[in-house]
């Protein structure tokens, strides 16, 4: 699987029922040259598993930027470590907690941090960011302004379709009471 396989993988699974998945174009066999477009607007309500009854809180491209800007961090870096979650602490201001999930989802919260910082000079910290139903939640107090919450709820819809263990495409599986996000490799066994 390349780069680009990847990336497709994890935005279809999350856009799975946007019927402008048809115009995802993602090429590039590393990070310096990964590029993604997509027709721009907000998704039907029900995409990826996830049903959204008031309305996507994030559109379509932002959900693709945040997939590729995540995926070229992985590219550029090895297998995520815990290391890799606790020096997000150190990295990003916001970042104050400690991170309560596994190592497969700091390319994607880093991205997600990085991205915020972009936006703007912003007053917001994180209280806590952990897993819960196969899902990444990020609670925060303060204002991340109007494209941090977009980039943020994205994020948490994403980490649904991202081995929690590996940062490889996955999905939510169900396994003696648990539910947990994890690739083929990383799956519970029975
Ligand atoms: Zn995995």
């Amino acid at each position: 699987m390349t780069i680009a396989d990847d990336m497709r993988t994890i935005v279809r699974a999350a856009l799975f029922g946007d019927p402008a998945l048809d115009s995802l174009g993602v090429v590039g066999n590393d990070a310096a040259s990964l590029v993604w477009s997509i027709t721009p607007g907000v998704p039907p309500n029900r995409i990826g598993g996830s049903d959204y009854t008031g309305g996507v809180p994030f559109s379509r491209e932002l959900l693709v930027e945040l997939v590729g800007r995540t995926m070229r961090h992985r590219a550029a870096g090895g297998a995520p470590t815990d290391e890799d979650l606790d020096r997000l602490r150190e990295i990003h201001p916001a970042c104050q907690s400690v991170c309560e999930c596994n190592a497969g989802w700091s390319d994607l919260l880093h991205s997600t941090f990085a991205w915020i910082e972009e936006t703007g000079d912003l007053v917001w910290r994180t209280e806590q960011i952990k897993e819960k139903w196969a899902g990444l939640r990020l609670y925060f107090s303060g204002d991340p302004g109007v494209l941090g919450r977009q980039i943020i709820d994205a994020a948490e819809h994403v980490s649904m379709h991202i081995c929690e263990t590996c940062g490889a495409p996955g999905r939510v599986r169900h396994r003696g009471g648990w539910w947990l996000t994890s690739c083929d490799q990383h799956a519970p066994i029975d």
